[in-house]
């Protein structure tokens, strides 16, 4: 047994009651100014202020003191949402769309989401595994401990399964915790553009079993919009899918209203993500059903499109994650730190509501807050030490990373 004091630090973490934090309570996070955590075998064993832990335990009994020089500790990022697994970057049409070409047009065009199929189409799974495991450490080193990976660039049975298998490759190379989901509905694949039912269908009676079967996908996600999948396409899947055991994502009313919140509540998806059009009664449908809301500001930045109305979601009750949306071509970050400052300077949300955002309330979006995403007893010792006395240097300091060390599980990451 190995027992570590993390001391002499500034810490905020939300706390768990058991349930996503919405409302009031999504800004309301537990802090200790001189405060310590006691980590035993990489679980935390105990946090309060560091006079309180030192009068009852006596310093002989810890193997390793780490010492956090007056900064600020946070639970480790976990980002809730990306689509890191990829080849290639779409550099030239980020191009067009600084001169005014829109996602949806570049889509239309075979850009977008379809340039991105052929290139994961055309390489090995071990050369996918390598490009997206680059883009996983790069997260570690800003500071994501936990994240969410989606297939989607395949589109066909057998790439689909090679992005999975290439996302498990990479959770067995690193110590981030990571989780798959299968978003064979990113796009209607070429071969399908005058039959989109006929790729429904192919997802529903082909592509679901064989992924269950494969065993790594935790959820399954739709992109339901205008184009790509309809409101009753997104149901069908999504409710095979429920059947086949996986949890259910939607990308939701990200360009226009169609009903993909008020979809996601009426199926009891753990989450609706993007929801840049959602509009009022989407935004009352999820609060009633305790949907989370999976806000990602990197998207609306990329395409310079309005905010989502992260205010009104907190206001209405609604618990709120922010994520970075990771992808080659409508937000390629990889940095939570970026992602928070977006939210609180351009969502208005406050340090303390962006900090439950992207720790708390993410673990929970992808089913992993009995482990992570707070400094609660028994859950992993995953956190940041940050150059700042509080979480708003997230936001402050502003185009880099204040993160000047991550731990996962107690184990320090060598920042090289
Ligand atoms: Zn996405």
């Amino acid at each position: 047994m190995t027992r570590k004091l993390i001391r002499n630090g500034r810490f905020f973490t939300p706390i768990d009651e058991g349930s996503p934090l919405a409302g009031d309570r999504q800004g309301r996070v537990a802090s200790w100014l001189n405060g310590a955590m006691v980590v035993c075998d990489g679980v935390i064993e105990r946090i309060g202020t560091e006079s309180e832990i030192m009068s009852d335990m006596n310093s002989s009994r810890f193997d390793e003191v780490v010492d956090c020089g007056g900064n600020c500790v946070i639970p480790g990022f976990v980002d809730s949402h990306t689509h890191m697994c990829f080849s290639g970057r779409r550099e030239a049409e980020f191009g067009l769309r600084l001169k005014g070409a829109s996602y949806l047009d570049i889509l239309k065009a075979g850009g977008g989401i379809l340039s991105s199929v052929q290139g994961v189409r055309k390489i090995s799974a071990e050369q996918l595994m390598q490009a997206t495991f680059v883009m996983a450490v790069s997260a570690f080193r800003l500071g994501t401990t936990t994240l969410e990976i989606k297939s989607g660039y395949g589109l066909n049975i057998e790439t689909e399964l090679k992005m999975l298998s290439a996302i498990d490759g990479v959770r067995r190379q690193t110590s981030q915790d990571i989780v798959a989901t299968f978003m064979g509905a990113h796009a209607v694949p070429e071969e399908f553009r005058n039959s989109a039912d006929d790729y429904v269908k192919l997802i529903i009676h082909d592509m679901i079993p064989a992924v269950v079967g494969q065993g790594i996908a935790r959820y399954c996600d739709v992109f339901c919009e205008q184009g790509v999948f309809s409101i009753s396409q997104s149901r069908r899947i999504l409710t095979a899918a429920q059947e086949a055991g996986l949890g259910l994502k939607i990308h939701a009313d990200e360009v226009h209203d169609l009903g993909g919140a008020a979809l996601a509540a009426e199926m009891r998806a753990v989450s609706a993500e993007h929801l840049l059009a959602a509009g009022d009664s989407g935004i009352a449908s999820l609060a009633t059903a305790g949907t989370i809301a999976v806000l990602l500001p990197g998207t609306a930045y990329s395409l310079q499109k309005p905010y989502a109305r992260a205010r009104y979601m907190i206001a209405a009750g609604v618990p709120v994650a922010i994520a970075t949306d990771c992808n080659p071509g409508s937000s390629f970050t990889e940095s939570m730190p970026f992602i928070f400052g977006l939210s609180v300077m351009n969502m208005g949300m406050t340090p303390e509501e962006a900090l439950t955002a992207a720790t708390l309330n993410a673990a929970y979006a992808i089913g992993m807050a009995d482990r992570v995403g707070s400094f609660d007893k028994g859950k992993q010792a995953d956190f940041l030490i940050l150059d700042g006395e509080s979480p708003a240097i997230l936001a402050y300091h502003a185009g880099v990373s204040p993160v000047i060390a991550i731990y996962k599980k107690g184990k320090a990451l060598e920042i090289g």
